[in-house]
């Protein structure tokens, strides 16, 4: 384990208890998220290294690419996520007006590129699970392991896209400034990461999944994670919401009888009912220039 002294956003050693909560997924561990007494950032702290990380990962539900699992939820969730991916590349049309270069950080199993790539965009992508990278290769897709970024130097890239990645990422205080340096001048990153600030959020408290520790070492709402991108130069251009995250995660959050996927199907709803005035939705999509 490894203690964070510093707050990765303003540099203060200044940090507290946010909250106590436990590893549902994997290990049952307690893990202690810590707020940053100066600019509100919470983080898992203590969290695993990166060496020590791999075993929380050990998952059958947890990667992308393992559709055979047959639960109802998994179902409705392969179901949306195949939508989801239509929206987020129209969402990205909007703003970039035309088909570019695209690199897919964390691309998992090439859900998102290979549709991408089917819409006329060239694409790269990157990820460390070398099972999900196998299963890229066979779609034709292009995708590397992560040490390749720091091989990048010539190519600029029009879109960089992490889709719930950001908050899995040891060295974001690297990963960030490279990905900067490798995007063009009127090119955009986009990043979706959960909302600690969503009434989901605080409904579940330490039982809510989307705090998926240990393996979210960071756990953002819209004023942090600006914070986090003006510290690198960069600016939030807009902020989207992701409705279907909000019924997913109250679900993962709830439990397995039938009356618990009620009750998250209708604080799913509540969720994104209250998040309309402020665009405090269970997660975010950011548009960062
Ligand atoms: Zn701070």
């Amino acid at each position: 384990m490894e203690n964070i002294k510093n707050c990765m956003v303003c540099d203060s050693d200044q940090n507290e208890v946010y909250l106590k909560c436990s590893d549902y997924l994997v290990t049952k561990e307690d893990f202690i998220l810590t707020q940053c007494k100066n600019c509100g950032f919470v983080f898992t702290n203590p969290r695993p290294t990166i060496e020590e990380i791999p075993p929380y990962y050990n998952s059958k539900e947890y990667y992308s690419h393992s559709a055979d699992s047959k639960s109802i939820i998994s179902s409705i969730y392969n179901i949306v996520r195949n939508l989801n991916i239509k929206k987020k590349l129209n969402l990205i049309k909007k703003v970039t007006k035309k088909q570019g270069l695209l690199l897919d950080y964390g691309c998992g199993a090439g859900l998102f590129i290979k549709y991408a790539t089917s819409q006329g965009w060239v694409t790269r992508g990157i990820e460390p699970n070398s099972e999900a990278r196998a299963v890229c290769k066979e779609l034709g897709l292009t995708v590397e392991a992560p040490e390749f970024l720091t091989s990048i130097n010539e190519q600029k890239f029009d879109v960089i896209t992490l889709w719930h990645v950001l908050e899995h990422l040891h060295d974001i205080e690297v990963v960030i400034p490279k990905l900067k340096s490798i995007l063009n001048i009127d090119g955009i990153i986009v990043v979706a990461v959960p909302n600690i600030d969503s009434w989901d959020a605080k409904k579940y408290k330490e039982n809510w999944a989307a705090y998926d520790v240990p393996r979210h070492l960071y756990h953002f709402t819209p004023k942090t994670i600006e914070k986090l991108f003006t510290k690198f130069g960069m600016s939030i251009v807009s902020t989207h919401p992701m409705k279907f995250d909000a019924y997913y995660v109250s679900m993962l959050s709830e439990g397995n009888s039938v009356l618990a996927k009620i009750k998250a199907i209708i604080n799913g709803l509540r969720s994104n009912i209250h998040a309309k005035s402020e665009m405090n939705y269970s997660s975010l999509i950011y548009l960062i220039k």
